[in-house]
């Protein structure tokens, strides 16, 4: 479990942390997000023991990060913004380097090193610098060290920056399926990915939470929650979707209908808290409409997104 409580940080005059409290359990994976500057580096970092908090305190499986920093460590692979250090290094003697630094010798060590250069497809660079390797590849060799001493808690800050969408693919993959009793913290700006791995979401912005719920529960704030997209073939597309406009309006459920597409889209708005689904579906069938899609909508998280983060400074 981690356990966050008051915690903060300043540079200076900077409030970059502002007194944040949460807990992370076993079996979860937090997608920590808020837009730039909100903070979500710095907190991280100060979960992985990188940065002393200004107040607070971070607490990883029982051990606090201030007063047993090693104890907190072993437990931890953090994946720092940006490229490895030690740049200069090759990536096999990088990998092995790491391995020694968290105890990990011998024939146990080649055994995870390769383990996880064969996980992150660093085969074909394990030879190179890193100072010479793409972006993509830095990072995945960033997630390799992470990765080698097999943590019970992973800090990701933005796991898949730079990476091509298979290995972006593969990433996500990899994360779902560390999850089962792994803690695993990411930080994103991308919304899909919210969705992809997550069961929790953290919106920081101004160095506070903002919003702390499911992805389900962040889309559930948008407007176009249950939002039901109706197209209009070819043949119904004028005098149906004319009718069908005024038609689905009327109904209780719905709060609003836009049109799209020069009016073979309707978009049907729900009343907060109603499902229009089932009034929308039978009209279309009452009525003979020519639809050729119909589907209904989760919610916009990049709509909430922008919401829940604009108040704040
Ligand atoms: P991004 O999405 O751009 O990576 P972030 O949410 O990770 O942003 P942080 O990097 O945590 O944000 O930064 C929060 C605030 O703290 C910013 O105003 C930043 O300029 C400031 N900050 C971070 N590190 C330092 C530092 N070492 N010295 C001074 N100010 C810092």
């Amino acid at each position: 479990m981690i356990e966050i409580s008051q915690l903060a940080k300043n540079f200076g005059e900077i409030a970059a942390v502002r007194g944040i409290d949460f807990t992370v359990r076993p079996g979860d994976v937090l997608g920590f997000l808020g837009p730039n500057g909100a903070g979500k580096s710095t907190t991280m970092k100060m979960i992985a023991g990188f940065v002393t908090p200004s107040a607070g305190s971070v607490r990883v499986c029982g051990h606090d990060v201030q007063q047993d920093p090693r104890g907190a460590q072993r437990l931890i692979g953090y994946l720092p913004e940006g490229a490895p250090a030690w740049e200069e290094m090759a990536v096999l003697g990088f990998l092995r380097f790491i391995g020694a630094v968290r105890g990990v010798h011998g024939a146990e060590c080649t055994r995870r090193v390769e383990d996880v250069i064969e996980r992150m497809g660093l085969g074909g660079v394990r030879r190179q610098r890193i100072e010479t390797l793409s972006k993509g590849y830095k990072r995945r060799v960033g997630l390799a060290q992470a990765l080698l001493h097999d943590p019970r808690v992973l800090i990701l800050d933005e796991p898949t920056d730079g990476l091509d969408p298979n290995q972006k693919h593969q990433v996500r993959e990899l994360i779902r399926g560390l999850s089962g009793d792994k803690i695993v913290v990411i930080s994103t700006h991308i919304l899909e990915e919210v969705h992809a791995v997550c069961n929790r979401a953290i919106v920081i912005a101004g160095g506070r939470i903002v919003a702390d719920g499911t992805p389900q529960e962040l889309e559930a704030r948008s407007r176009y929650h249950r939002a039901v997209h109706l197209h209009f073939s070819d043949r119904g597309a004028d005098s149906d979707a004319a009718e069908a406009r005024a038609a689905l309006a009327a109904l209780e459920a719905v709060s609003e209908v836009e049109v799209q597409a020069g009016g073979r889209r309707l978009v049907v708005v729900a009343r907060p808290g109603a499902n229009p689904l089932g009034a929308v579906a039978r009209l279309v069938h009452d009525r003979g409409w020519l639809v050729d899609e119909l589907h209904v909508e989760r919610g916009r998280l990049d709509e909430v997104f922008r919401d829940i983060t604009r108040e704040v400074a």
